[in-house]
């Protein structure tokens, strides 16, 4: 682990998977809209690890985004979010520790109700055959928890969209 900026992380694989997307598709289009802490300022992580998390959850998201644009919803507008915030943990140990959090949020279709228990499991995917492998999400909950002992939680709602939500101490 070593000390992250990890707004800076999260900004740079926004602006990856963006460009990266329009390069292969010059119709995919999305809001980019950031809202990130600036007093956070450096969290002991893994960058490759939690790189590659938060660039998967960005990449679910802009699909959900993109598939919803197919769609042809009147007035319809692919958003994706990212912020960031400290938060304090209570009862944390320690005291006065706190963490931060860090959320990837999507106006895509959301997740019905009866898959979202199984969307952590390895090898769970909705997607086509070749558009994925059902990985991303069990190595991310893995990575998180297992790998920085923090947390990553989901609120979805069907129609609306998806927030995937990361709890990190910041001192550990
Ligand atoms: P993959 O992206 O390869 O399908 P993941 O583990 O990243 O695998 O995601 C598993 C499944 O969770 C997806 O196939 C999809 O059904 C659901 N999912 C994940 N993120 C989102 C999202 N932002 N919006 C809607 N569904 C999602
Ligand atoms: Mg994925």
């Amino acid at each position: 682990k070593e000390p992250t900026d990890i707004n800076a992380l999260a900004d740079e694989y926004l602006r990856l998977a963006y460009h990266g997307l329009r390069a292969k598709d010059k119709s995919f289009n999305a809001e980019l809209i950031t809202d990130f802490d600036e007093s956070i300022g450096k969290v002991n992580i893994v960058p490759q690890d939690m790189g590659r998390v938060i660039l998967n959850l960005i990449t679910n998201a802009f699909y959900a985004v993109n598939e919803k644009s197919k769609s042809d919803i009147e007035g319809y507008k692919p958003t994706v979010k990212i912020t960031s915030k400290r938060t304090p943990l209570i009862g944390g140990v320690g005291g006065g520790s706190q963490s931060v959090q860090i959320s990837i949020s999507d106006n895509g279709n959301g997740i019905p109700k009866e898959i979202v228990e199984k969307i952590f499991q390895p090898f769970f995917t909705t997607k086509p055959t070749g558009q994925g492998t059902g990985l991303g999400l069990s190595m991310s909950y893995d990575i998180v928890t297992k790998g920085h002992g923090g947390e990553l939680q989901v609120e979805s709602k069907e129609g609306e969209g998806t927030t995937f939500i990361i709890n990190l101490r910041i001192h550990d």
